[in-house]
């Protein structure tokens, strides 16, 4: 421990509640500033859109949440959350081709993000020296006069404005809508760099009893969209006897969220499972559209025009495409290198965060827009080499286990060139799609 001390977190959501574990374990005080109020149970909230579409947590991120939350996973399944292999118990569907069953010791969770985020607050709200403040909207960076540290945060709430000063560190927590990098501008530093890529994606959900329908006797079904196919989709099992049912459209591909629509995309997909529930299903709710237009990621690690005292992570420092399901894993595994790296001091902290943070970020990046190519404008179907590997995936067991955890960042992407593995796709040859219409 460093004294007293105390860290401020902006935004309440699974990013923010994460590192407020990893803060308490070297603050003496830390305090959760969330502008939403909490609903009292499970529910999808107005500062957390994405939380009423389909969430799945798999193990590299469980694992962080666990060291973190010691017996969070059992908490999970007491609370009926299903949990399996993630190659055994989901069907995967790459380039239009099922992948082969096999068992590969990578453990996945099907839970509703409001649940999970939910289980989450109520352990750290149960930390003795975390506050967690509802309704309180940061709107401001508090800094010394010489602005060399970040000392606090501007708030406003049912209190009026108020400054919190007295901070030895700030996490922005904020999520993809962060304004952190617009208050460094006003505060006079240089504009943080940042890599940006347009996608236009759709994403639409509704959920289902799961009654009736068995998912193909597994967990879930996901189907990745492909050139000349752009549209994905998932059925999950959630607690609660439910399913949720996710459609995506990449590049601009046509998504509405009636019944119609849901049906005529998921005619598209290589499995019959996700249209026959959506034709005979019993839905729990509307469904819900929600459009991801842009990955962005900043670049803090490219400028040195920043205050000390302020550390940026989960979607305020990258948001990626989320048909990875990647992003609470990147926040999760970011919330353990802050814990661990607080224990050697906090001297250059942000620039020791970014360098450990660096790889995982890589990756899921390249992951991400590497996928997200395929469908813009300039997608070269000869210079696919993605292609023979998702091929290979569907044909050999062991090509889709190595395929699957790297994606799920389980093991980093150089496993993909491992010599097992480029000599089991040698005889493979896609047939080559067509490259898609430029818009
Ligand atoms: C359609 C879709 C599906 C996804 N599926 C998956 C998946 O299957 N698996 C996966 O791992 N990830 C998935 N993701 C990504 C995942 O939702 C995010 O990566 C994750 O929520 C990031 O957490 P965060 O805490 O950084 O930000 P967020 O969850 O966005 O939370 C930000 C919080 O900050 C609060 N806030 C914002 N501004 C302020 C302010 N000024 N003052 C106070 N509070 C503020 C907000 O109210 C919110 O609570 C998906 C995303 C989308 C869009």
């Amino acid at each position: 421990m460093s004294g007293s001390s105390d860290a401020y977190v902006i935004g309440g959501s699974i990013g923010g509640l994460l590192a407020a574990s990893a803060l308490a374990q070297h603050f003496d005080r830390v305090l959760v500033l969330e502008l939403d109020h909490f609903p009292a149970n499970p529910r999808a909230r107005h500062g957390v859109p994405q939380g009423r579409q389909v969430h799945a947590l798999v193990s590299r991120g469980l694992e962080a949440l666990n060291d973190l939350l010691p017996g969070f996973t059992d908490e999970l399944v007491d609370a009926g959350v299903a949990t399996g292999d993630l190659m055994a118990d989901l069907q995967w569907f790459y380039e239009g081709h099922p992948l082969p069953w096999a068992r590969i010791g990578v453990q996945m969770m099907s839970a509703t993000r409001p649940l999970l985020e939910h289980q989450i607050r109520r352990r750290v709200g149960m930390l003795g020296n975390v506050g967690i403040v509802e309704g309180c909207l940061v709107d401001g960076l508090l800094t010394t006069q010489d602005r060399k540290r970040v000392i606090g945060v501007r708030t406003s709430g049912h209190n009026g404005i108020v400054e919190l000063t007295g901070a030895e560190l700030v996490i922005d927590a904020s999520g993809r809508a962060t304004r952190v990098p617009h208050w460094l501008a006003g505060l006079g530093f240089r504009q943080v760099p940042a890599d940006r890529v347009q996608i236009d994606q759709s994403y639409v959900t509704r959920q289902y009893r799961r009654k009736n329908h068995d998912l193909g006797g597994r967990l879930g079904t996901v189907s990745m969209p492909f050139p000349g196919q752009p549209y994905g989709g998932c059925v999950m099992t959630e607690e609660g006897d439910r399913c949720g049912l996710m459609l995506w459209g990449m590049a601009g591909a046509r998504l509405g969220s009636d019944d119609a629509d849901l049906i005529a995309a998921a005619e598209q997909l290589p499995t019959g499972i996700l249209a026959d529930v959506v034709r005979t299903g019993a839905p729990t709710g509307t469904s819900r559209l929600m459009r991801f237009p842009v990955e962005r990621r900043y670049r803090y690690d490219q400028t040195d025009s920043l205050p000390a005292g302020l550390i940026p992570m989960g979607d305020a420092l990258c948001t990626i495409s989320p048909s990875h399901a990647q992003g609470m894993t990147v926040a999760a595994v970011q919330a353990l290198a802050l814990r661990n790296l607080l224990k050697g001091g906090e001297a250059d902290l942000l620039g020791r965060f970014l360098a450990e943070s660096a790889s995982t970020i890589d990756t899921a990046w390249q992951i991400a827009t590497g996928n997200d190519a395929r469908f813009l404008p300039g997608y070269d179907p000869a210079t696919d080499h993605s292609a023979i590997l998702r091929l290979g995936a569907s044909r050999d067991p062991i090509v889709a286990a190595a395929l699957l955890r790297v994606v799920q960042l389980v093991d980093p992407p150089t496993r993909l060139a491992d010599e097992d593995i480029l000599a089991r796709l040698r005889d493979v040859r896609p047939a080559r799609p067509e490259a898609p219409a430029q818009r």
